[in-house]
C-alpha cells in the first residue's frame, strides 16, 4: 500500500479565526500548503510538491480516503464518480464544541463581540470527484454522468442535513488556476460548516426583509432581457450587479430553501443548466476560469426558516483580477453590461 493516505506531515488541525474590529473569519489551515500540485499558478496558495500521477483517476483510489458516497451505489461496478473525505481539510471532525463562542453568538450579545475568538475549525470536508477518467472539463463528462455527480451531492448534503452538528454546507468548484484549483482532474468540494458563513447570513437577513425579493429578481431578468437559459424549473440569469463580465446563478423560479431537497427533475436541471452555462461561457472566453458555489439555507434547527428563500448556484468566471478597490471597498468593478452579457452567453 502507497504510503499516500497517511496524515499530512504538518501536525496542526485546522482552526477557526475571528478579527472582531475587522468582522473577518479565517480558517487557519496550515497544513493545506503542502498539498500537491499539477496546475501552475497560485493554486489557491499551494505550494506543495509537484503531483507525481493523479490521485483522482481511476486505479489510485489508494491515494485518496475511502469514499463515503459513489455512483453507480453497487460496488461491483466501476464507479463514474465518487465523494471522498478531503485529504487537507478547512475543517475536522470531532465532538461538538462546548463553552467555545460560536460565531452566532456574537449577534445575539452572549460572546462579548469584541473578543476575538480562536477555536478548532469543525465540520465535514469532502473533494467530489466527478469522473474516473482524467478529464479537465466538466464539458467532457458525458450528460447522463453529470447529472449523477449532482444527484450525489445533493445526497451527500441530505446525510450532513441529518445529523445535527453540521449547521450549513455547500458544493463548491475552483475550475483552472486562477481560479483557486490545485489539481486539474475534474471536481469539486463539498464543505460543511458548526456556524452559518456571514455571506450567507446577510443574503438570509435580506430576504427576511424583502420576501419576494427572489421573485423578483427572476421577474426583472426576465423583462430586462438577463435571461440566459431555462430547463424545466430552473433558469440561469445574468444577475443585475454581476462582478464579473459574464457571471451567472442558476436557481429554482418557485420558492425552495434546500437544494438537499429538491426533486431529481430539479437536480438534472442543474446539472444541464451547469453544464450548458459552461459551454456558453467557454465559447464566448475559451478556456476560461471560474469558480461556482451553492447557496442554500442552513439546516433545521440552524436558525429560523425563511420564507421566499431560493437556493441558487453562483458561477463566477475569473476574467478579470480582483484588485485593490475590491479589497478596499467591498464592492467590485467590471465592464460588461449584464444584459449585453446575457446575449453574449445565449449565443445571440
Ligand atoms: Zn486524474
Ligand atoms: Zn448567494
Amino acid at each position: 500500500m502507497p504510503p499516500s493516505i497517511d496524515p499530512p506531515r504538518h501536525p496542526s488541525a485546522p482552526t477557526l479565526h475571528r478579527d472582531p474590529l475587522a468582522a473577518r473569519f479565517v480558517f487557519l489551515a496550515p497544513q493545506r500548503a503542502e498539498r500537491p500540485s499539477d496546475l501552475g499558478g497560485d493554486a489557491g496558495g499551494s505550494c506543495g510538491p509537484r503531483l507525481d500521477g493523479c490521485p483522482f483517476c481511476a486505479g489510485h483510489e489508494h491515494r485518496t480516503p475511502p469514499a463515503v458516497l459513489r455512483a453507480p451505489a453497487d460496488e461491483a461496478t466501476p464507479w463514474r464518480s465518487r465523494i471522498v473525505p478531503n485529504r487537507y481539510p478547512v475543517v475536522h471532525e470531532g465532538p461538538p464544541l462546548r463553552g467555545d463562542p460560536s460565531p452566532q453568538d456574537h449577534d445575539d450579545g452572549s460572546v462579548d463581540p469584541s473578543e476575538a475568538m480562536r477555536r478548532p475549525a469543525r465540520g465535514v470536508h469532502d473533494v467530489v470527484v466527478e469522473a474516473a477518467r482524467h478529464l479537465t472539463t466538466i464539458l467532457a463528462i458525458e450528460p447522463a454522468a453529470w447529472r449523477e455527480v449532482w444527484h450525489l451531492c445533493r445526497q451527500r448534503l441530505a446525510c450532513l442535513a441529518d445529523r445535527g452538528d453540521v449547521a450549513w454546507a455547500t458544493v463548491f468548484k475552483n475550475s483552472g488556476s486562477a481560479a483557486g484549483a490545485s489539481l486539474e482532474h475534474v471536481h469539486s468540494q463539498l464543505v460543511g460548516l458548526d456556524f452559518v458563513p456571514p455571506v450567507v447570513r446577510a443574503e438570509l437577513a435580506a430576504a427576511a426583509d424583502d420576501a419576494a425579493g427572489y421573485r423578483r429578481l427572476v421577474d426583472d431578468a426576465r423583462t430586462s432581457g438577463r435571461v440566459v437559459a431555462e430547463a424545466g424549473r430552473l433558469v440561469a440569469i445574468v444577475p443585475p450587479a454581476p462582478r464579473q463580465p459574464l457571471e451567472t446563478c442558476i436557481l429554482p423560479t418557485v420558492p425552495a430553501a434546500h437544494f438537499h431537497a429538491a426533486e431529481p427533475a430539479d437536480v438534472a436541471a442543474l446539472a444541464d443548466l451547469t453544464r450548458l452555462v459552461v459551454a456558453r461561457l467557454d465559447g464566448v472566453a475559451p478556456g476560461a476560469n471560474y469558480n461556482w458555489w451553492l447557496h442554500q439555507a442552513p439546516f433545521a434547527g440552524h436558525g429560523e426558516p425563511v420564507p421566499g428563500w431560493h437556493w441558487h448556484l453562483e458561477i463566477l468566471p475569473r476574467l478579470a483580477s480582483f484588485a485593490g478597490f475590491e479589497f478596499a471597498t467591498g464592492c467590485h468593478i467590471s465592464t460588461l453590461p449584464p444584459a449585453e452579457a446575457a446575449a453574449m452567453l445565449r449565443g445571440g
